[in-house]
């Protein structure tokens, strides 16, 4: 009822938006105009989303939409995952004044309506390019909150590093005491920058102009996400772009509790499941509920769940590895009878396994190492006593070591 309360009260603030916006086209008037002194303050009276903020807002999230979809300019998932806030200034061609850009910060499980920023100061940022900041310290983010980000030697912006091929991944342990991580981008390549100084300030008054209601920069930052035609869009990049892994390894499940009324349709009965765990993603502009990445049904047939790139819901700490579940309970303690669904996986079942692991072992360089049985990371009997993991194992060794 509150998030309805709120939608409704962006859609009215909207309607005045535009309203206001072909007054504003008439008179002529400067992209932000200073409002009168003697309008009183109410919504109505407040100028309209400016089509310039939002064009550079657009231009910001299909810059990380290409990202997303490029898997060669992955940051290191650690990166990602210890990144509470967000700051873009898209490349505008035309020689600005002011640099703009936009910031968001991380809340329980999405992204924050953003923030209209600006910067100046700016010394050692690459030029003609977009530029990525992101926030990991708290007094970074607490600065940023506080509407005034002050980047120099005592809160310096390091390269950010890639995530590449053949080299081991950037450690948690790493990211102690890093501040904030810089990057470029231009024609889709993304690489590490730093930038020496820089002051970037929340602009409260562009911030109110593009959703057309007096939202506080702070406030924004440090709530929730506000369903706003204006914004929302973007918001899903940013939720895209943190939400996109490098799969590191494979994890293997059984699916458990599908019911075998369900089994023509587990995608169905695992949405379901998953759906009622709050396990939902946010990734390439469409939500996902299945934890996993890929299921395989009794028959052998393998079926999607979310994406590749999409971050698991899987197993705690390895959801950049991806998630395989076969159909079934396989625990001899859980299912002896086999009531909750196939107690066995079928030979079926384990040469599609083969077959799968074998491919997404090549596509992402993945290490055999790296292929675990879900019990092996976390305490739990998944995917059951009955599966025979180390019989999927020495067929995958002696594949890659026939093919060496
Ligand atoms: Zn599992």
């Amino acid at each position: 009822m509150k998030k309805f309360r709120i939608v409704l009260l962006l859609t009215i603030a909207q309607l005045f938006g535009c309203a206001r916006r072909e007054q504003i086209k008439v008179a002529a008037q400067p992209p932000t105009p200073a409002p009168q002194k003697s309008s009183p303050p109410t919504i109505a009276r407040l100028p309209s989303p400016n089509e310039e903020y939002l064009a550079q807002l657009q231009r910001s999230g299909s810059a990380l939409e290409q990202l997303v979809a490029d898997p060669k300019n992955a940051i290191p998932d650690s990166v990602l995952n210890h990144t509470s806030c967000f700051v873009i200034f898209p490349w505008t061609s035309a020689p600005a004044t002011v640099e703009r850009g936009f910031a968001t910060c991380r809340n329980q499980s999405a992204w924050t309506s953003p923030v209209v920023v600006t910067v100046s100061q700016v010394s050692g940022a690459p030029e003609g390019k977009d530029l990525l900041l992101l926030l990991l310290s708290a007094r970074a983010v607490d600065a940023l909150r506080r509407g005034n980000l002050i980047v120099g030697p005592e809160l310096p912006v390091a390269v950010g590093p890639m995530e590449q091929v053949n080299l081991t991944t950037v450690s948690d342990f790493q990211l102690q005491n890093k501040d904030i991580f810089g990057y470029e981008h231009q024609q889709n390549s993304l690489i590490g920058a730093a930038l020496k100084t820089a002051n970037i300030v929340a602009d409260v008054k562009a911030t109110q102009n593009l959703y057309g209601h007096r939202f506080q920069p702070s406030w924004l930052l440090a709530r929730s996400t506000y369903a706003s035609s204006v914004t929302d869009s973007f918001v899903t990049d940013v939720s895209s772009f943190f939400n996109a892994i490098t799969p590191a390894g494979i994890i293997i499940h059984h699916s458990v509790l599908i019911p075998a009324k369900d089994l023509p349709n587990p995608e169905r009965a695992l949405d379901r499941f998953h759906y009622k765990r709050g396990f939902a993603i946010s990734c390439f502009g469409r939500t996902y509920h299945i934890a996993y990445h890929y299921m395989i049904l009794p028959d052998g047939e393998i079926r999607s769940g979310r994406p590749e790139r999409c971050e698991g819901a899987h197993a705690r700490g390895y959801n950049s590895y991806l998630g395989i579940a076969l159909v079934g309970d396989f625990s001899s303690r859980d299912n002896p009878e086999g009531r909750k669904g196939p107690k066995t996986p079928t030979r079926e079942q384990l040469a599609s396994l083969v077959k799968l692991c074998r491919h997404l072992r090549e596509k992402y360089n993945i290490p055999l190492q790296r292929i675990m049985p879900h019990s092996e990371v976390s305490r739990t009997r998944c995917p059951g006593d009955r599966f025979a993991f180390r019989t999927v194992l020495a067929q995958l060794e002696a594949e890659s070591s026939s093919g060496e």
